[in-house]
């Protein structure tokens, strides 16, 4: 989706002075570089096909960095998926093809930040989440009013942080070519048994992935955890398996079927107990955890 703004060259005053403005010359910390054509036309655009973008920590700091208002997030690094970033005031040059005179605008005014699709796919001790963030920018011109997009009611123009007057959802905004974007995500899917299908900004939409992830790899650690102490018992168990023929012909000799039935039932007993035990273990424990992170 593009967004026009009648854009003349300050030279001649030509309407449409080029195709996009010279190119920016993007680097990244793994030493690739890029350059980048933006159109005159903002653009909302996602990164496509980088397996980094997924699970990757630095777009989560470049688009937090970025609600702070920070530099901007413009593309992918080809090499390592990471993000690209340059400061906002970065000049956005504009060679005009009739009178060939050179302007420069503000990259802030022109150009809509890269939202990466987030995706998380996990078994869980609280039943496993299948969730995915989907970046759905909300956008208008800036002299209309806007609605809230948690709640739907009517909000006055803003740019930067605020707070919904209504519900007191947490809201971002900032300006290019003449329309005023709330970047966001949509949250889909399934979070342990709950259906989602929220908007949340990117702020919170960041948090939101950061708890599920947290929540996710701790079930992991816990899964781990949980198999590792059933291998160390395993000698342990193999022992009491041995010992039962032994044990059992005892009982039988001195007490009969019923001593021998008892026997059975406290040997099974001695296995099932610590197991069942330890996932109800577990299950409280992530339950805990989740209201300490999600609040239920
Ligand atoms: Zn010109
Ligand atoms: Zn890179
Ligand atoms: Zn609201």
């Amino acid at each position: 989706m593009t967004f026009t703004r009648a854009f003349a060259c300050p030279g001649c005053g030509a309407h449409e002075p080029a195709e996009a403005f010279a190119p920016l010359d993007l680097r990244c910390a793994c030493g690739q570089r890029r350059t980048l054509s933006l159109p005159l036309a903002a653009e909302l655009r996602t990164p496509t096909g980088g397996r980094a973008l997924v699970t990757d920590r630095r777009w989560r700091d470049a688009l937090r960095a970025r609600a702070a208002g920070g530099p901007f997030v413009l593309d992918a690094c080809p090499g390592c998926g990471g993000p690209l970033t340059l400061p906002q005031q970065t000049p956005l040059r504009l060679d005009c093809r009739y009178c060939h005179e050179t302007s420069e605008v503000p990259l802030v005014e022109h150009a809509v930040d890269l939202l990466p699709m987030l995706r998380l796919s996990a078994r869980t001790w609280g039943g496993g989440m299948d969730l995915r963030w989907i970046p759905e920018v909300r956008h208008g011109a800036l002299a209309e009013p806007c609605c809230c997009p948690h709640c739907g009611a009517p909000i006055e123009p803003f740019v930067g942080s605020a707070a919904c007057e209504h519900c007191d959802g947490a809201l971002f905004a900032f300006t290019a070519c003449g329309h005023r974007f709330l970047p966001g995500v949509r949250v889909e899917g399934d979070d342990e048994g709950r259906a989602l299908g929220d908007w949340l900004p990117l702020t919170l939409a960041l948090e939101h992935y950061e708890q599920r992830s947290e929540l996710a790899a701790g079930s992991q650690r816990s899964t781990c955890a949980f198999l590792g102490v059933w291998l160390a018992l395993f000698p342990l168990g193999c022992l009491l398996a041995l010992s039962f023929p032994f044990v059992g012909g005892y009982v039988m000799e001195r007490f009969g079927p019923v001593g021998a039935f008892v026997t059975l039932f406290a040997y099974a007993a001695l296995a099932a107990l610590p197991f069942c035990g330890g996932i109800l273990f577990l299950v409280l424990r992530h339950r805990r955890r989740r209201a300490a992170l999600v609040g239920g």
